[in-house]
């Protein structure tokens, strides 16, 4: 293992992004020794060009604390929080409820019933009057935990569960928190932490799973989520995604009559016809995908409450059952209903013999690209150059799973991927550029204390937004 992590660290040495994260402290020199600029830059250059006298006491601030909010990441990391363990994810949740009490937030658990197997939420709340209300996004739950998951450190990459999805976010979102409270900027915020406990597999119902979240955007302005980011992008659109099962009935008969007329053409040509259907009219429009994950048919097929199909038949039977399931997964609502309601006609003209139903389950929303989600990201920019970091723009859509801030984008703007730098999310070899831990929350918390300035709170529209 040793040697593993040795080889990743030399790729990383090798990677340009890693350069981007030390750019700030290796320009520091040449910033000092540089005269005016010789054409005076536009206003927009300017704000971006240099940092306020607060905002440098939060980047100091920041680099301060660097070291502890490490070894805050070790522990949590050394925590083992599979979603289905929620001993375990509660126990981070503790880890950084403490965090958050100590900056004068109000913690509270919000746990889930029994039936959902689910550890529940950490949700805390630190009132104040000046500026938007923010929602911060983080999940406490991790994909893999166990043997082989424990925190390993060399140098400047550290590997474990979570340390990048998204332990690591959550860390640089309370590092943040810190330095604007170091800087005296944090007491008259009002910001709302909602670190869900199985974002990695979603409690159902959703509307129990995630009314703390929903709740927590209904009395917010912004929503900024830390799930795991680059030095040069962030998201402010993802996908929505859903589910759909077809099922198909039809005559059993010798397999000799197919095709005819009393016989029919039995469900599984009736099958292959509505998902080749699918593919052939519907593929190809920007931003849909309908994949097919699974399907069987046969004189007898059986679905169980995990989804596992167990089909049996014979080559001589014109098959009575077809059953099909998959994934829907769309740019906005509008694309979603659309594509449902082709799926449905297609559905509704059948070969002879053979009769379908599909429906639809919802999942994630979509969270498309807004003016307000587009400000967001050029203020995020700004706070980015500002830093000496590089001019950050968006991910497309189509490229990212969906997230827990998709469910609260039909309620406010937000931008998603603050969080930290890593590689191997959601498998076992899953690590963190430590560098970006410091660079995603000097981000995050110069980017706040800007919003605080430049955006509205609902009902004081005043401020200007130039
Ligand atoms: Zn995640």
């Amino acid at each position: 293992m040793r040697h593993a992590i040795h080889n990743q660290i030399m790729q990383v040495i090798h990677d340009m992004r890693y350069a981007r994260y030390l750019l700030p402290l290796l320009l520091l020199p040449v910033a000092c020794r540089q005269g005016p600029p010789s054409s005076p830059p536009s206003p927009a250059a300017a704000e971006a060009a240099s940092l306020s006298a607060t905002e440098e006491r939060i980047r100091d601030a920041v680099r301060a604390r660097y070291d502890s909010s490490v070894d805050l990441l070790r522990r949590a990391v050394n925590i083992p929080s599979g979603t289905g363990n929620l001993v375990g994810v509660r126990k981070v949740g503790d880890l950084f409820s403490a965090e958050l009490a100590a900056l004068g937030f109000e913690t509270k658990w919000v746990s889930m019933p029994d039936s959902m197997r689910r550890a529940g939420h950490l949700v805390a709340v630190h009132p104040g009057t000046r500026g938007p209300r923010l929602l911060l996004i983080g999940h406490l739950d991790t994909v893999y935990e166990g043997a082989g998951q424990e925190w390993v450190q060399e140098d400047t990459v550290a590997k474990g569960a979570g340390t990048s999805d998204m332990k690591g976010g959550d860390v640089a979102m309370i590092l943040a928190l810190r330095a604007l409270a170091d800087a005296g900027q944090l007491r008259e915020m009002h910001i709302t932490v909602v670190m869900t406990g199985d974002e990695e597999s979603t409690g159902r119902p959703l509307s129990i799973g995630r009314a703390a979240l929903i709740d927590a955007a209904n009395q917010s302005d912004l929503a900024l989520a830390f799930e795991g980011g680059s030095a040069t992008r962030v998201a402010i659109g993802r996908r929505g995604s859903s589910s759909w099962r077809l099922a198909v009935s039809a005559r059993q008969a010798h397999s000799s009559g197919i095709f005819s007329t009393g016989s029919g053409y039995g469900a599984a040509y009736e099958g292959v016809r509505i998902l080749d259907e699918f593919r052939r009219t519907m593929v190809g429009e920007r931003g849909l995908t309908f994949n097919v994950g699974l399907l069987a048919a046969g004189a007898n097929v059986s679905v169980d409450t995990g989804g596992v199909m167990r089909v049996d038949g014979k080559g001589n039977i014109i098959p009575p059952v077809f059953r099909a399931s998959g994934d829907l997964r769309f740019l906005t609502e509008e694309q979603k209903e659309s594509a449902r309601a082709r799926m449905r006609t297609i559905v509704l003209r059948p070969l002879a013999g053979a009769e379908g139903t599909i429906s639809f389950d919802d999942s994630y929303p979509a969270m498309p690209v807004t003016p307000d989600g587009e400000r967001l990201l050029e203020i995020f920019d700004g706070a980015s150059r500002s830093l000496g970091y590089p001019s950050v723009g968006t991910s497309a859509p189509e490229s990212r799973g969906a997230g827990d801030v998709s469910f609260v984008a039909p309620l406010i703007p937000g931008i998603d991927g603050l969080g930290v730098d890593g590689s191997g999310a959601h498998s076992p070899r899953e690590l963190v550029y430590l560098p970006s831990l410091r660079m995603s929350a000097e981000r995050a918390a110069v980017f706040m204390s800007r919003l605080v300035d430049r955006w509205p709170r609902k009902g004081e529209e005043t401020v200007t937004r130039e």
